[in-house]
């Protein structure tokens, strides 16, 4: 067995909230459809309407091949199984190795790489948002035991990490891409230390120190005559992508590539974000100072990037086949929206603060979407473009500053 490598001072138990357990479908196996449809309390029920819990599932991601129907949802959105007291009633009834297998693996992630398989937590889940329970780091058995169920569930996913790339056109050997990794960690890792936008900073210009001198990062100058407006144009895809107002509407989960494109070569006079049916302008965000957000709320936002950073979620296949420093620079995005979020909210109601629950819902929004959503090779490439200019990056940060 390959080694399994555990994030520090993240801790996971589950609070029972339900909430994992709203809205989203639950890919079910032939085992699991069987299982459920044998429990005493179920058998008249599903052999009344046999079609009534489990709907064929028609997926040709080859991902899902273990999955074959997925869990119906009753019509407020709510799984079938869900009591009024927020519980699951099998796990109550019939105990946790009762659930279909995809509710006992979750929120575990795990990404494997030439030197190990690295344990996540999705941020979908309150427990994981809450850094609620013990660490992980002495949850040892169960992980082994939840990473087991992961393989037996998702055998095609073989991550390929021989193409990672410092920055587009420079391959890098794993050994030497984890020699920057520990660097990296190190500066990520601190997230009680100093805040997540200024960890990631640091940690850009630790990448750039490692290119040879004069490498062009800046890739679009020509195209880029106003090259703030890119940013705004950038930062609007993706906040209508991650960030939506409705985030269960189910709209296709890829930029709109040649749009952005074409308004790069063409920009509008304004560019606005909207949120909450409400638009702002960048000049209004650029002048509302957000500062350093409550101890908890940065707490999470730095768990929340440290997570991904440790478990490589971030670049080659484990983020949309980013390079490294175009996948630091797309976490570097990912809190900035996260914080224009928090400064439109806070600029709806006067100044007055974002709660602490707050930040943690539209951590959970965007951890949804970043997990659904799927790049054309067009977006990769126009992602990598943008992203790896460390002066856009630096400019992004400081509009969310
Ligand atoms: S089966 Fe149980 S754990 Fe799974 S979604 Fe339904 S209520 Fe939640």
């Amino acid at each position: 067995m390959d080694q399994l490598h555990i994030p520090d001072r993240i801790n996971f138990e589950c609070s029972g909230c339900g909430n994992c357990c709203l809205k989203w479908p639950v890919p079910v196996t032939v085992e699991d459809k069987d299982r459920i449809s044998a429990l005493p309390a179920l058998t008249a029920r599903i052999a009344a309407e046999p079609d009534r819990l489990f709907r064929p599932l028609a997926s040709s991601d080859p991902k899902f091949q273990a999955f074959s129907f997925t869990l119906e949802k009753a019509s407020d959105g709510r799984c079938e199984f869900l009591t009024s007291e927020e519980r699951c009633l099998l796990h109550a009834e019939y105990g946790p190795s009762s659930k279909p297998a995809m509710c006992q693996l979750f929120p575990y992630t795990f990404n494997t790489t030439p030197t190990g398989t690295y344990v996540s937590l999705s941020f979908a889940s309150s427990g994981a948002l809450f850094n609620l329970g013990r660490p992980l780091s002495e949850q040892q058995a169960l992980l082994i035991e939840k990473w087991q169920l992961f393989k037996s569930l998702f055998p095609a996913i073989r991550p390929d990490w021989s193409r990672t790339q410092l920055i587009d056109g420079h391959l890098m050997p794993w050994e030497d891409y984890l020699r920057l990794d520990a660097e990296l960690i190190r500066i990520i890792g601190g997230f009680n230390r100093r805040r997540v936008d200024q960890q990631l900073a640091a940690a850009s210009r630790f990448l750039q120190e490692q290119l040879p001198a004069r490498t062009n990062l800046e890739r679009l100058p020509k195209m880029e005559a106003r090259p703030k407006q890119v940013d705004q144009l950038l930062l609007k895809q993706l906040f209508e992508l991650y960030l939506p107002d409705d985030l269960y509407t189910w709209r296709l989960p890829d930029l709109d590539a040649q749009g952005l494109m074409r308004q790069i070569v063409s920009p509008p006079q304004t560019v606005l974000l909207v949120s909450d049916k409400q638009s702002f302008g960048f000049r209004e965000l650029l002048d509302s100072e957000l500062g350093e957000l409550d101890s908890q709320s940065e707490d999470l936002l730095g768990r929340f990037v440290y997570c991904r950073a440790f478990a490589k979620l971030y670049f080659g296949p484990g983020f949309a086949n980013l390079s490294v420093l175009s996948g630091i620079h797309h976490l570097a995005l990912l809190t900035a929206l996260v914080r224009l979020k928090i400064k439109m909210i806070a600029r709806k109601r006067e100044g007055r603060p974002v709660e602490f629950l707050e930040v943690a819902e539209i951590i959970r929004a965007l951890e949804r979407r970043l997990s659904q959503v799927n790049f054309s090779k067009e977006s990769v490439a126009i992602l990598e473009v943008l992203l790896c200019s460390p002066e856009r990056a630096e400019r992004i940060l400081s509009l969310a500053a």
